[in-house]
């Protein structure tokens, strides 16, 4: 009767497996941007340096040009993952829009950008929503994939307000530092249940799999 006791871990077919978490930062600004001072090489040494966050959105206003360039450079590294996208100023207010290498066709409205995604089978987010260039409540009206709950360049109250408004609208929210210069790089990050494979984390955030952290919450190695 003392076997059980003995073994390290409890055997058993029914077991679930450990859920895998992915870390990424979902919205940095390079030089592409004309606001942002960061070298692509500088983000993909940082990423492959960095102890768990190991993916990263690329998403310059108005331009994929930037998220170009990071994912060639970070073709040498295994172990991370660039995801492509940019940062559209919709008529109504800035959208990220993931997993593109394009950018949406014009007229930029939020329906057409959020239609542009769904049709690539990218992710369409609602960038802070409750800050200077956001689209406030207007977002109701746009078949978003998520919002943006956790934003580096907004104050506490801005992204406190997201997140209720999410929650109302039963969309996942999601979280990116919005960094413009290096030491702005992974303050917040995006835990998604999904393996290093940009497939699988759009469809993540689309199901969502995701909980927006400020990385020096996590503690995990
Ligand atoms: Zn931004």
């Amino acid at each position: 009767m003392y076997e059980s006791f003995l073994l390290p871990y409890p055997i058993s077919p029914y077991m679930t497996p450990k859920p895998q978490f992915l870390y990424a930062d979902l919205h940095i600004h390079t030089v592409y941007s004309a606001d942002s001072i960061i070298q692509p090489k500088t983000l993909v040494d940082m990423l492959a340096a960095h102890s768990y966050i190991k993916a990263a959105a690329v998403t310059d206003h108005n331009s994929v040009r930037g998220c170009r360039v990071v994912a060639e450079l970070a073709r040498a590294y295994p172990d991370i993952l660039i995801i492509p996208g940019t940062e559209i100023t919709t008529d109504n207010g800035d959208m990220l829009v993931l997993g593109t290498y394009e950018l949406p066709p014009k007229p930029w409205t939020p329906e057409n950008v959020a239609d542009y995604a769904r049709s690539i089978d990218g992710v369409s987010i609602i960038a802070h929503p409750f800050r200077t260039y956001g689209m406030g409540e207007y977002a109701k009206n746009v078949k978003a994939d998520a919002i943006e709950i956790l934003n580096g360049g907004t104050g506490k109250e801005g992204n406190t307000q997201a997140k209720e408004f999410a929650k109302a609208l039963g969309l996942p929210g999601t979280g990116g530092s919005d960094a413009h210069q290096s030491s702005e790089l992974f303050s917040i990050c995006t835990q998604i249940e999904t393996s290093l494979n940009l497939d699988s984390v759009l469809a993540a955030i689309k199901k969502g799999a995701v909980s927006a952290r400020l990385a020096k919450s996590i503690l995990i190695f």
